[in-house]
């Protein structure tokens, strides 16, 4: 699935994508919807290129553009990217050759391409798709054995979590784009040793580190999509903070799962790094022999074979007084998608295999992303053991759950030896005072 657009050797006229920092070099190519900021004008789908927003349209004026290119580079001629995610992996593949081909250092097309660039500091973002329909995943084994053990310290783990990649129907209203600020939840809590619920502000209140998986082509209600063609039905990733006040979701997440503790917003990045970008970080899969191997239909040799994403993941925080204090952010945590417990294939198989049926811009959370070792916890409920252990910050101050002001930053980027790395840009939120 390598293919001549992942080269590490290709060089963008856009200098800035040049630069080995660069978190969108030719090789990434991640998809937005911008405009210019504080503009009334539509957004529109964008592309990134270094330091820079092209748009995919303009290709469709080039002499001698594949036709397939330039329907798909038409389909961007819209408010969201749910017309492109429609047409399917051939389409998105000739779209991202034609702007690789188009922006490399050389090419005939800057003349066309270099007039629509707008900077990505002068732009504002929409969400990438008009969400159908939102699924939260809990897949990470690290994150469900650390959150388990504080509830269920003999039996951290449920007994469907090897078996099945577990998810529940989540919020679509609440969900925003990166820089979102919201307001401190309100809810039913059960103090510690009460008897009767109250209802106040959370006190509890956690981020989690989760990857975005937007969905492209849908499936038909009743035709499940098998493990190995999921990966032709995922348009790419982002970054996604599921935010969770802990003790408004302990008093009511049994018998039927979260719901005040989630709905209240959700934060995506607002760039999609597609799936083809991704090629070169793939990895193996594992299952350990000991453990419970995958019934049927989450089950291939292909997925086993590199149904894996090595993506590296952090999540920052910037308290309002280091913002006040020109203070850089405090690293919380630092992880990588290729620990979880099952693959985006799996995920996808999983959901399908009733016939419930995807549709374009349909979004899927990977669930919290922990790893293995120390400080590769992606929520503040694991970081500091439920509540005992403070994390103590450069600046004096502590945090157990997020204090009013806080401002949450996760970052993505995904690196291997021969390739140039790609970055996911940031996925931002803040906190603001519950209402009085
Ligand atoms: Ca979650």
């Amino acid at each position: 699935m390598i293919n001549e657009t992942h080269h590490s050797s290709l060089l963008s006229w856009v200098a800035s994508a040049n630069t080995p920092e660069a978190e969108f070099p030719i090789q990434n190519l991640p998809f937005c919807v911008f405009r210019n900021a504080g503009s009334s004008e539509p957004f529109r789908v964008g592309v990134a290129i270094g330091d820079a927003i092209v748009a995919p349209t303009a290709l469709g004026a080039l002499p001698g553009i594949d036709p397939i290119a330039r329907e798909a580079s038409l389909a961007c001629a819209a408010p969201s990217l749910n017309r492109l995610m429609a047409l399917g992996p051939l389409r998105w593949r000739a779209l991202r050759l034609a702007l690789s081909q188009g922006l490399r250092e050389g090419s005939p097309a800057r003349a066309t391409l270099e007039p629509t660039l707008i900077k990505i500091s002068q732009a504002e973002f929409d969400l990438p798709a008009r969400i159908g329909d939102f699924t939260d995943m809990y897949t990470s084994i690290d994150h469900a054995i650390n959150v388990g053990r504080l509830f269920r310290p003999d039996n951290p783990l449920m007994p469907n979590f090897k078996w099945l990649p577990c998810g529940y129907h989540a919020r679509v209203s609440s969900i925003g784009i990166s820089g979102q600020r919201f307001v401190r939840p309100t809810g039913q809590l059960m103090p510690p040793g009460a008897v009767t619920p109250i209802v106040a502000p959370t006190r509890r209140l956690d981020y989690e580190l989760e990857l975005a998986i937007w969905i492209g082509t849908g499936n038909a209600l009743g035709e499940p999509i098998a493990l190995d063609a999921a990966d032709q039905h995922v348009f790419g990733f982002g970054l996604l903070n599921d935010w969770s006040a802990r003790d408004i979701q302990a008093w009511e997440y049994q018998p039927l799962g979260p719901l005040l503790s989630k709905n209240f917003a959700t934060t995506v990045s607002p760039w999609v790094v597609t799936t083809e970008a991704l090629e070169p970080f793939r990895v193996a899969w594992h299952r350990a022999p000991d453990e419970p191997q995958p019934v049927g239909y989450l089950e291939s040799s292909a997925n086993r074979g590199q149904g894996a994403f090595d993506i590296g993941l952090e999540a920052w925080l910037l308290t309002e007084q280091m913002a006040a204090a020109g203070s850089r952010p405090h690293r919380l945590s630092a992880t990588s998608f290729r620990h979880n417990y099952w693959t985006v294939g799996q995920m996808v198989a999983h959901h399908t295999v009733n016939g419930c049926n995807l549709c374009p811009g349909d979004l899927i959370g990977s669930g919290t992303q922990s790893g293995p070792g120390p400080g590769e916890s992606g929520a503040l409920i694991e970081i500091t053991e439920g509540g005992k252990r403070p994390v103590a910050l450069e600046n004096g101050e502590s945090r157990t759950f997020l204090a009013d002001g806080d401002t949450v930053i996760f970052r993505g980027r995904a690196q291997r030896a021969g390739f140039r790395g790609i970055g996911f840009g940031e996925c931002v939120g803040t906190v603001l005072p519950a209402r009085s």
